[in-house]
């Protein structure tokens, strides 16, 4: 932070915010005499913007690096590389997780997961927690879905990924899961946040469907802060004017992400459009955007899936889609995973 003095200040003024500085515990530096600036180094702002506004002399307080002190980039960080057992989530790679929207039995999870697995698929998604708009829309299995989908991926050696809808849940699905999801309606779930920054599995983070992009690493910021530093990233699209998708994909968050951070960034595409006709088109624009990976909603038969039905594709769909995505992947230096 930057407080710039006013060009009157006396001497004594400046003495004065000086000792001020010193007594809230700032680290500074002053400039020469002559220089109208004092450079604020804490890392954890201790005082609001109001409060050095207010000390006689100052004129203005500018902000020159990000809020978001743990996630964002710094010229010194190399990208984060989030290893999930004997998989790392890095550059070199783009790592597709797939699965059914939420887990509905034993048949359907374990033969999803036999079909992924067989196409290279090593990130197996299913929620058992699901956060549904509506109260009387599925809601998912609970701890027997963690337990199904759990014993699928273990079947043809793949990893969990599902979703914490509170942090109560969280010791339960720390012990099924290996990556936590954090859902769109929970990204500013604080407490949430928290409690998945204190145990020590990768966590999923999505952007909510109304935050900017500042929210969005803010949120990670929690996690990352709580002392978790396993935090990928996930676009699954935004809310807008616009009616023909259920969000829209907001694809320069991905490029944008990686300016400002160090996380890795995902792009869900099955939320983002809602529509599987989209699916393809929009995975290949973030990998040629720059994304780390795609969660994408696959299903056996989407026309009976108790949940997103309509923007999940079928096995035929998604090995095309995997197909076009080795294609493309090379020109931009990276393997599919
Ligand atoms: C999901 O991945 O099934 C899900 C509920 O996603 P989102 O939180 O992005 O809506
Ligand atoms: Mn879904």
């Amino acid at each position: 932070m930057i407080v710039v003095l006013k060009k009157n200040i006396t001497a004594p003024e400046k003495a004065q915010l000086v000792e001020k500085l010193k007594d809230v515990g700032c680290e500074f530096q002053v400039f020469g005499d002559g220089e109208p600036i004092i450079r604020i180094y804490s890392k954890q702002p201790l005082m609001s913007r109001d409060f050095f506004l207010s000390q006689p002399g100052v004129q203005d307080v500018l902000r020159i690096t990000p809020p978001y002190e743990l996630a964002r980039r710094n010229s010194a960080q190399q990208e984060s590389i989030i290893q999930v057992g004997d998989i790392a989530i890095e550059p070199k790679h783009f790592v597709m997780i797939a699965g059914p929207c939420a887990v509905e039995s034993e048949e359907q999870i374990h033969g999803i997961a036999q079909t992924l697995s067989r196409m290279g698929v090593r990130f197996l998604r299913g929620g058992a927690f699901k956060p549904r708009t509506s109260p009387y829309a599925f809601q998912g299995l609970e701890e027997e879905g963690l337990r199904l989908i759990r014993k699928a991926a273990d079947q043809f050696q793949m990893k969990v990924v599902t979703e914490a809808v509170s942090s109560a849940h969280i010791p339960l699905i720390v012990e099924y899961a290996d990556v936590l999801q954090i859902g769109t309606r929970n990204m500013q779930n604080f407490q949430l946040l928290k409690s998945a920054g204190k145990q020590k599995k990768p966590v999923l983070l999505k952007r909510g469907m109304n935050a900017t992009i500042d929210e969005f690493l803010l949120a990670a910021e929690y996690v990352l802060q709580a002392g978790n530093s396993q935090v990928i990233l996930c676009e699954r699209g935004i809310r807008t004017f616009e009616k023909a998708t259920r969000n829209t994909l907001d694809i320069s968050a991905v490029p944008l992400i990686k300016e400002l951070s160090h996380l890795p960034i995902f792009v869900d595409p099955s939320h983002a459009s809602g529509k599987r006709s989209l699916i393809l088109p929009l995975s290949r624009a973030a990998l040629a955007a720059g994304a780390d990976g795609l969660l994408i909603e696959v299903h056996h038969q989407a026309e009976f899936a108790k949940s997103d039905g309509p923007q999940s594709i079928n096995f035929q769909a998604f090995d095309a889609l995997l197909g076009s995505l080795k294609e493309l992947a090379p020109l931009l230096g990276k393997t599919i995973l």
